[in-house]
């Protein structure tokens, strides 16, 4: 049988514990609905004729002149790469 201070110890560890996960849950949300509060950029990728950066965080692009050797410009959601899914779509109808 438990003593009440075990009881007590164990309640109190599941109550710290709803609270970091209500709290990492919150963390997360406002990531996404605001982008992460320091980008951890990535080097930059020339593609299609843009060069920009990734943040490895979240995923979000900033454009990169490679002239000038800068990050400039808003953060935004680089749009899914269609093409890939054109020919993944096309080899499966094709198996
Ligand atoms: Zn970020």
């Amino acid at each position: 049988m438990h003593s009440i201070a075990t009881i007590n110890q164990r309640q109190i560890e599941n109550h710290a514990a709803r609270g970091r996960a209500l709290n990492d849950a919150a963390t997360r949300l406002l990531q996404r609905v605001l982008g992460c509060w320091q980008h951890d950029l990535s080097r930059p990728f020339s593609h299609r004729g843009r060069t920009y950066r990734v943040c490895v965080k979240c995923g979000m692009s900033r454009d990169f002149n490679p002239d000038a050797w800068k990050t400039h410009g808003p953060s935004y959601r680089l749009p899914a790469n269609m093409s890939y899914y054109n020919v993944m779509s096309t080899e499966r109808k094709a198996a």
